[in-house]
């Protein structure tokens, strides 16, 4: 590709981003990143919530042919300024929209978790195959340096790995947020929190987990509130060689937290899944690296897999996967029997 002096990428070169749901993530987080973006831009909006419009216009300059809305999305089809869509809408529409962009050839990056259920997840794996597009999910954490320090862990920087250990739980107590309803979100804290827990276990690990070796929900001291989904849950992942990874998280607290033992390290990050001001320790000692823009690495690393058609470091089949466990950890606490998982 080319560059001028400066290194930049030419404008006229970067792909166009579109937003899908244009909610707290896509304003307070993703459109400011794509004003940091080297690879990709923020050219489209797609809203149910006509009086946001203004205020993406004057922001971000979004042209009005670059405007949709949820009934008239499928004319993106005909928009060459469009290459790249993101879903950043519940988690019941993620299924829905992955379809109907991949019909409308365009690439996709779906948030976290990718669907509510493993048979959604496939369809949308299905259906980028099909339309030859690619699709990758929003796993910011891929991005951070200490993250990326943390997948180091499992291959045996510090002799054989033991046990891992997790918390992401995030106070949450509006009863009318989509989060709170089953049937927008799929599951409480786990689809939401958890699945961070769960993801930074499998790459630690460097390994995929065996079998949920046990799960539970917690008590609910809230059931005003708590009607549809869990209001916590703790669970116990089982990975090849012994090695364990103990999870928790609630909508009736906050904790951010990661750590583990090996033969010969211990380590820590807390706070672990933020957006910015992660701090980790290693045996005692201060992980020290600069600070990041997750997102921004995140959705350039997608721009150059479609730029140079080569693989995203975080595809559907990722999303798919970490789906499937969420699944088996919700069938080992509602059955309390242990559930197979890569055997
Ligand atoms: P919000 O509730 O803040 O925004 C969701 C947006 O979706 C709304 O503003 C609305 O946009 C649109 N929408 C369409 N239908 C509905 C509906 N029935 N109910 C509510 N909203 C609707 O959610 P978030 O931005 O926090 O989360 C969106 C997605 O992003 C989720 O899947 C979440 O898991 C993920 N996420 C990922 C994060 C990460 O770090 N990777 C962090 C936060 C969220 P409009 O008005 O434009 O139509």
């Amino acid at each position: 590709m080319e560059k001028s002096a400066s290194g930049a990428v030419p404008q006229q070169h970067k792909l166009g981003i579109a937003l899908v749901g244009l909610g707290t993530y896509s304003k307070e987080q993703l459109a400011p990143a794509l004003k940091e973006t080297k690879y990709c831009e923020l050219r489209g909006i797609v809203t149910g919530s006509p009086e946001k419009i203004p205020y993406w216009k004057e922001e971000y300059g979004i042209k009005d042919h670059n405007i949709y809305h949820y009934d008239n999305f499928e004319e993106i089809a005909s928009n060459n300024e469009i290459d790249i869509v993101y879903i950043v809408l519940p988690n019941s529409q993620h299924a829905n929209y992955t379809l109907r962009a991949a019909k409308a050839g365009k690439h996709v990056i779906c948030e976290k978790p990718m669907a509510i259920s493993v048979r959604e997840c496939e369809e949308m794996i299905a259906a980028c195959t099909e339309n030859h597009v690619k699709l990758g999910i929003g796993y910011r954490l891929h991005f951070d340096p200490f993250h990326q320090q943390v997948m180091g862990w499992g291959q045996g920087q510090h002799g054989k790995l033991e046990k891992i250990s997790g918390e992401h739980s995030m106070l949450l107590e509006d009863p009318a947020a989509w989060r709170l309803q089953r049937k927008f979100a799929g599951g409480g804290p786990l689809m939401d929190v958890g699945i961070y827990v769960v993801q930074a276990s499998c790459y630690t690990a460097g390994q995929l987990p065996i079998a949920v070796k046990e799960a539970s929900f917690g008590e609910v001291t809230h059931p005003d509130i708590y009607q549809t989904v869990e209001q916590s849950i703790h669970w116990t992942l089982e990975f090849p060689d012994g090695v364990t990874a103990s999870g928790t998280c609630s909508y009736a607290k906050d904790a951010d937290l990661l750590s583990g033992t090996a033969a010969s390290g211990t380590w820590k990050l807390e706070p672990a899944y933020a957006y910015n001001g992660i701090k980790g320790q290693i045996n005692g000692e201060r992980m020290d690296f600069p600070e990041v823009n997750q997102q921004a690495l995140q959705m350039d690393e997608f721009a150059g897999a479609v730029l140079h058609d080569r693989e995203t470091k975080v595809p559907g089949e990722m999303g798919l996967r970490d789906v499937r466990i969420l699944m088996a950890i919700y069938e080992a606490a509602e059955t309390g029997n242990p559930v197979s998982l890569y055997q």
